[in-house]
């Protein structure tokens, strides 16, 4: 029932967390390498742009090539957002209107409309067919149609990560070789007293496939993450933490029998 602007809200927390935090921006990471005890985030030409003991994967659908670890089942949609000018059939408009897609309340003499989903398509240009779809909607919602002759094309397109269950991995990152060799016999029904310990790459944890629904989950999974990392009492229900585990779709394949995974 809510809406927020979330460049603001990044700008915020970054304000927030000045002291204790070193901002690095624009820079792809290409490679994740352990040297030393340290995990470190390689750059173009090779270069070392930050390392730690710990480090937390929070970038989406490219967390599977930098993990090299096709078990975390994401995939990836993309979304657009619209801009709309304000008129008087919303204009008075005091909440979001959510149904299928959303409309916003005015804010600075505009309105916000969406959002679109696209399966196969991953530009992040605004394309016209999505405003289009976007503006359908909003009719749709409102019963009666937007005026929009020669809107131009303003707003956001960026991509959703989601999981084959549609809900987010948060946790450590599994030891994908050691669960295979380690739970290889899982499918033939033994008993879970057989199996050693889960075995994960030390001081690696993920927090990705958060779907259409991140700005609600994402603090849940910083909280639940940041009570792992330090040791202390975590903060969500075992049961909720193990529907979220990063490693609960290579457990689903191997409890299928070869053949079949
Ligand atoms: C159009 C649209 C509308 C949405 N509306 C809502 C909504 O109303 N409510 C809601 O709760 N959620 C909404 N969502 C979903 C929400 O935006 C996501 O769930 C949320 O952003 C997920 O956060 P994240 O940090 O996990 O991933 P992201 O926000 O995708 O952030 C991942 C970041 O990692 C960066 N990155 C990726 N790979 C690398 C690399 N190799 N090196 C460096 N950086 C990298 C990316 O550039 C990106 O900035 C919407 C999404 C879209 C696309």
């Amino acid at each position: 029932a809510g809406y927020l602007n979330p460049r603001q809200l990044c700008v915020s927390l970054a304000d927030a967390a000045k002291k204790k935090l070193h901002l690095i921006t624009h820079t792809e990471i290409l490679k994740l390498r352990k040297k030393e005890g340290y995990w470190q985030l390689i750059g173009e030409k090779n270069c070392l742009i930050a390392e730690g003991e710990k480090v937390i994967l929070a970038n989406g659908f490219d967390a599977q090539r930098l993990l090299d670890f096709n078990g975390l089942s994401l995939s990836r949609s993309r979304g657009q957002v619209d801009v709309v000018a304000t008129q008087e059939k919303i204009s008075g408009l005091k909440l979001p209107v959510c149904h299928d897609g959303y409309l916003l309340p005015e804010v600075a003499g505009s309105h916000l409309i969406g959002a679109s989903y696209n399966f196969d398509e991953f530009s992040l240009e605004l394309s016209v067919s999505d405003q289009v779809e976007n503006i359908n909607r909003s009719n749709r919602i409102l019963y009666e149609k937007l005026g929009v002759e020669d809107t131009p094309l303003r707003g956001r397109a960026s991509i959703r990560t989601t999981s084959m269950d549609h809900l987010p991995l948060v946790g450590p990152v599994p030891n994908e070789a050691a669960y295979l060799a380690d739970y290889k016999n899982i499918c033939h029904g033994q008993r879970h007293e057989r199996y050693p310990a889960a075995s994960y790459r030390s001081g690696l944890f993920i927090t990705t496939g958060h779907g259409s629904r991140g700005l609600v989950s994402c603090f849940a999974a910083a909280a639940y993450l940041t009570s792992l990392i330090a040791g202390k009492p975590i903060t969500l229900a075992k049961d909720v933490a193990h529907r979220l585990h990063p490693a609960r779709f290579l457990i689903r394949s191997l409890k299928k029998r070869p053949g079949r995974r």
